[in-house]
């Protein structure tokens, strides 16, 4: 039992992480250093066998993580079996070398599943100590999710939005994501960048249905517009409830004009929407581009002044930062750093 602190040493290092992709990255190290396997892979997949997201930790410990990858079609017909079978799979690739899949759990309307490839074929011990490690995975995924959703909507919540929008932020400047989606977008429109589009989003007089029907309407009317926002929104976009009757939508679009439609689609979608007891509830959305050189604030300083410009412009509906600045309808959001921003 040398190995025994070792172990306790990374299971004490797996239980400190918050962060999703820190601790899949943590957990393939682990079963990396335990099992020094030829290559140990998490690859994650739609419920038509799509694969969406593949992170790999090589035997010289170098690795790789992607948001979709056409893997080599042993390892596809591998995922094939272990997806058919729902149990753990264990076989031979023509290179002489074992391989094991563990289905691991459904999270987050993906499948995850753990292919570990080595010289030699796993002792039955080695297999029971990699199934106690999927076990503590999947205990923390639910852990974290709970702790990055709000409990009423369901959706992320404020405290994971900046977070996430400084990923996005991230990769708005470095367009490299290998998404299908975008390569198809690019090929198809080769003149139109990629770029990401927040809408904050307020509902408009939702204090008088609080104040005449009484707070579990307001509720209700909250629950159903989280509802209408999945329906409306594709699942890569992130949403969000950002306070109580704020909400956030952060989406890739090609251009100004499709986050327009999106946007649109939705307010229209919660506009035609008959709210038990309520009735009609509007919206009104202030939108801006993320941009690579952006601070947070000042993308949420920017949708404010959006936002409160369609506020005091009639609500029910949908303004751009960048047109009004355009048309000279209100005046550029000043940078003020390190500061926090006061949402309308
Ligand atoms: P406007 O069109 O200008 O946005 O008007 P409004 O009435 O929506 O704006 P205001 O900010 O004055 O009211 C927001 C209300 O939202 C006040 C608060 O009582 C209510 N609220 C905040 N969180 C919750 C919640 O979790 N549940 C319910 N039912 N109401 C909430
Ligand atoms: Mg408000
Ligand atoms: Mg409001």
């Amino acid at each position: 039992m040398s190995s025994t602190p070792h172990l306790l040493d990374r299971l004490a290092t797996l239980t400190s992480i918050r962060d999703l992709e820190l601790l899949e990255f943590s957990l393939l190290k682990t079963v990396h250093e335990l099992f020094r396997p030829e290559q140990v892979t998490m690859i994650k997949y739609d419920e038509s066998g799509d694969v969406k997201y593949t992170m790999r930790y090589g035997h010289d410990g170098s690795h790789e993580s992607l948001k979709t990858k056409k893997d080599q079609p042993e390892l596809q017909s591998v995922l094939r079996m272990t997806r058919r079978l729902n149990a753990p799979y264990h076989s031979r690739l023509a290179n002489g070398n074992s391989i094991s899949a563990f289905p691991v759990l459904d999270f987050q309307l993906l499948s995850v599943c753990l292919i570990m490839e080595s010289r030699r074929q796993g002792a039955s011990n080695d297999i029971k100590l990699i199934q106690g490690l999927l076990e503590i995975y999947r205990n923390f995924c639910h852990l974290i999710e709970d702790a990055q959703r709000d409990q009423l909507t369901g959706l992320l919540n404020r405290k994971t939005f900046d977070e996430s929008i400084q990923r996005v932020i991230g990769m708005s400047s470095s367009l490299s994501t290998t998404y299908q989606n975008q390569e198809e977008d690019r090929r198809s429109h080769p003149d139109c960048d990629s770029s990401y589009w927040l809408g904050l989003i307020d509902i408009d007089n939702f204090k008088k249905i609080n104040d005449t029907l009484g707070h579990i309407y307001g509720d209700e009317v909250l629950l159903l517009m989280s509802q209408i926002m999945r329906d409306s929104f594709r699942e890569s976009d992130l949403l969000f409830r950002f306070g109580g009757e704020e909400f956030v939508v952060v989406t890739e679009n090609l251009d100004m004009q499709g986050a327009k439609t999106a946007f649109e689609r939705f307010r229209s979608k919660v506009e035609q929407f008959n709210f038990p007891q309520v009735g009609q509830v509007t919206i009104s959305f202030g939108a801006v581009k993320v941009g690579s050189a952006d601070v947070v604030h000042a993308v949420l300083d920017k949708a404010d002044k959006a936002l409160y410009f369609a506020k005091q412009n009639g609500k029910n509906r949908v303004c751009f930062y960048e047109e009004l600045i355009q048309a000279g309808l209100i005046e550029p959001a000043r940078a003020k750093l390190n500061q926090e921003v006061e949402l309308f």
